[in-house]
């Protein structure tokens, strides 16, 4: 009999410790918690699977003044409080669609404060919350096998030690970031709108050298430019272009990345000059923009990367990660607790949506920038370039058939 099965307590198996499974575990076990009508007067294990990266950086470090309501939400808004590492952004200066500097002052945002984000920190303080709200951590369990049965799922792992374990799940939540790793083991495909590519570099910023907290931005001819500061007297600047345009102009060579950035008109005198001794070494990262053909089936759902991943010029990934989770929490428990599918529904049409508009929002985004308009990199985001944008990888789809939104 597969580990993990007592038939005293249905269990919840979390694929992937990031901020959609931490933030959906605590939805979730708030919600079984206040659940006025148990029709079967079960308990429950929530146990979350995470394998997080070793030894690289983590991206996504910007959090929008949005993700403070959601985290308000999720009572957890102690996690950018003033104990914490996080810096407060007090918003974005950007050379977009013009040859001046705009800016938008978070300030002004009745939502709160933005954050640059010690992202490891971040996702360790959600995990850890998880815990505290109940929820078991089974660490360094990496998901290598799926199938779904008539009454869950059993789940394949393999663990740091190099251990085999079958596991049966009631319910499965897929919060394994863009790999879907459970959804696409049970053959749900993967459209694919875009994807970008980041190559990044990292800086100490020494004293006496200043940079502000604002996060910086410049559209440029093959892609567009992005600088943070983060905490720790450290920076991160980035380049986004697409693989077409790497491979064209060769930017994955340091000196190559470095030319392009001696070729911003605004950026690079924004920049501490200790950003040019660090280069050397560029860390690379795609960032697809991805929708699952069905985010949820008879006993599992997909939560965040996982189910939609959006281009990081939106800075919506994580707010959006914490906004789907307080709405999968209660889903799945009104399922397991109370044997409503309705709110599972009102789930995925609240992913298809949010898709829908993070679609729309990016086109109006891209398209706005009117300067580079006949550049490979710029109508390629705009699908004018005659390839076709949407594809579609894995086997079937299953569930409710969804089709992004085009951009015209
Ligand atoms: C280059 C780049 C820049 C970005 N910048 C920003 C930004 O500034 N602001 C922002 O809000 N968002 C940004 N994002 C997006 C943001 O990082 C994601 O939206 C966010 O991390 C999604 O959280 P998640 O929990 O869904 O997935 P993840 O954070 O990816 O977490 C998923 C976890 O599941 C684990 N996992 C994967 N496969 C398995 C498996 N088989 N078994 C067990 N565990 C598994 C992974 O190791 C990981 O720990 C950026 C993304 C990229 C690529």
């Amino acid at each position: 009999m597969p580990t993990g099965f007592r038939k005293d307590f249905r269990t919840v198996a979390i694929i992937g410790g990031g901020p959609a499974g931490s933030a959906t575990a605590i939805a979730l076990l708030r919600a079984l918690q206040s659940s006025h009508r148990p029709v079967t007067g079960e308990r429950f294990n929530v146990r979350i699977y995470a394998d997080p990266p070793k030894g690289t950086f983590r991206v996504g470090e910007s959090l929008p003044p949005a993700a403070s309501g959601v985290l308000r939400a999720l009572g957890l808004e102690h996690v950018t409080g003033p104990q914490a590492p996080h810096l407060a952004c007090a918003g974005t200066s950007s050379l977009w669609g013009n040859n001046e500097p705009g800016h938008n002052d978070f300030m002004l945002d009745t939502m709160g404060q933005g954050y640059h984000l010690d992202r490891e920190f971040f996702d360790v303080q959600l995990l850890s919350e998880a815990l505290k709200a109940g929820a078991e951590l089974f660490q360094d369990w990496h998901l290598v096998g799926a199938q779904e049965l008539y009454d869950g799922a059993a789940l394949d792992f393999r663990t740091g030690k190099g251990e085999r374990h079958t596991v049966h799940a009631d319910f499965v939540v897929d919060a394994s970031g863009h790999a879907s790793a459970f959804a696409r083991r049970i053959g749900v495909a993967r459209n694919t709108l875009d994807e970008v590519l980041f190559l990044c570099a990292f800086a100490d910023i020494p004293p006496g050298d200043s940079m502000t907290g604002r996060t910086m931005v410049e559209a440029v001819s093959d892609g567009w430019w992005y600088a943070a500061r983060l905490p720790g007297n450290k920076a991160i600047l980035t380049f986004c272009t697409d693989r077409q345009t790497a491979r064209q102009r060769g930017y994955k060579e340091p000196d190559h990345w470095l030319g392009a950035l001696g070729r911003t008109r605004w950026l690079r005198h924004q920049l501490p000059p200790t950003f040019t001794e660090t280069a050397a070494t560029l860390h690379m990262r795609a960032a697809p923009s991805t929708l699952l053909s069905a985010v949820t089936g008879s006993s599992w759902l997909a939560v965040g990367d996982a189910a939609s991943s959006f281009d990081p010029v939106s800075s919506a990934g994580i707010t959006k990660a914490l906004i789907a989770a307080t709405k999968a929490g209660p889903a799945i428990a009104s399922w397991l607790a109370e044997g409503h599918r309705k709110n599972l529904h009102a789930y995925a049409d609240h992913v298809l949506r949010d898709f829908a508009d993070y679609a729309r929002v990016r086109a109006e985004l891209y398209s706005s920038e009117r300067r580079f308009r006949d550049q490979g990199f710029w109508l390629r985001r705009l699908g004018l370039d005659g390839q076709v944008k949407v594809g579609v990888h894995n086997r079937r789809s299953t569930g409710t058939a969804a089709s992004p939104p085009s951009i015209s």
